[in-house]
């Protein structure tokens, strides 16, 4: 027993840890089983062009269809599959389901796919964009890779190296949630990103000065760069209005919709792009 013992040991395990590590070990085989089984899903978010409003892309975003639970957001797996790896196998599963999903979509629109740092570690990762790529027949420069700049940190060489490799290969790289956590606006210098997306933080707030300070300094060096900026979270006109008056080219966000589930995206593009072909669906 380790409480009481009278040695002056450390308890390594008291109840609630116990209890913790039970609950973690629950949670690995359960999306083990979610993994094997098909109940992860891909739901997709409409990436809107400021200028036109018009949908351009959507992101990917990961869910848990749990068969007790419902609906499982990302923020309560992805840190369990982080910590225990498995978020490689998940990561690679939704590449390649991305892109398929994509390779249906009409007039070139783009999928954005979240890369875990763990996954950007992995030596796997540059070989599964090419599978993905290569099994869905998808067009490299619809392909928009979403990384954090914990991913940067981690290793700025080996990202270096690794982005310009995705560059070569004509895919696309993102660096998201800009301005959370170590961001630095040094990374903008440094690694050839395609697109800064700002992180909904600024935007929820944007009419106060310090909120729009930062997003009017990313969007000037993002444009002095050439490197695109996409504003997350917009939920309302009033901040629309303002992201579009400090020239962000790109907006996600409630205020163009949710993510969705994939059958849901042809009547989603037929009513704001206008597009009824193209997409490789039978109509009802
Ligand atoms: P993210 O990549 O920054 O994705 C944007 C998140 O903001 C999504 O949350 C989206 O639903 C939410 N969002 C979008 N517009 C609005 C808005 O107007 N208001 C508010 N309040 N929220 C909005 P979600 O889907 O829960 O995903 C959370 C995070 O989980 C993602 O943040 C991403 O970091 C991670 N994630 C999601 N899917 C994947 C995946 O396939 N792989 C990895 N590694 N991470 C993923
Ligand atoms: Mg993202
Ligand atoms: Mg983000
Ligand atoms: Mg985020």
């Amino acid at each position: 027993r380790a409480k009481g013992d009278g040695r002056g040991r450390a308890r390594l395990f008291e109840p609630a840890m116990e209890q913790q590590l039970v609950e973690r070990r629950r949670l690995e085989s359960e999306l083990r089983e979610a993994l094997l089984r098909g109940q992860l899903e891909l739901f997709y978010q409409p990436l809107v062009q400021v200028a036109t409003r018009r949908i351009i892309g959507f992101e990917a975003l990961m869910r848990w269809r749990h068969p007790g639970r419902g609906m499982v957001p990302p923020g309560e797996f992805i840190p369990a599959a982080e910590e225990n790896g498995l978020i490689v196998q998940m990561g690679e599963w939704a590449l390649l389901q991305a892109c398929r999903e994509a390779a249906r979509w009409p007039d070139g629109l783009r999928v954005g796919v979240n890369l875990s740092p763990v996954q950007f570690r992995s030596k796997r990762l540059e070989a599964a964009v090419e599978a993905a790529l290569a099994a869905s027949g998808l067009e490299p420069g619809r392909l928009e890779l979403e990384i954090t700049e914990s991913s940067v940190m981690h290793d700025p060489e080996a990202t270096l190296a690794l982005i310009g490799r995705f560059r070569a290969m004509g895919v696309r790289v993102a660096m998201d949630d800009f301005g959370t956590g170590h961001s630095s606006l040094a990374y903008l210098r440094h690694f050839p990103f395609d697109k800064v997306k700002l992180d909904m933080a600024f935007i929820r707030e944007i009419e106060q000065p310090a909120n729009l300070a930062i997003v009017r300094a990313v969007t000037g060096i993002a444009e002095s760069m050439a490197i695109g900026t996409t504003a997350e979270g917009v939920e309302t006109e009033a901040q629309f209005a303002t992201i579009a008056r400090e020239g962000c080219a790109e907006a996600q966000g409630y205020l163009f919709g949710a993510p969705c589930p994939a059958e849901a995206i042809p009547a989603l593009l037929a009513g704001v792009n206008g597009i009824e072909a193209g997409m490789a669906t039978t109509a009802a």
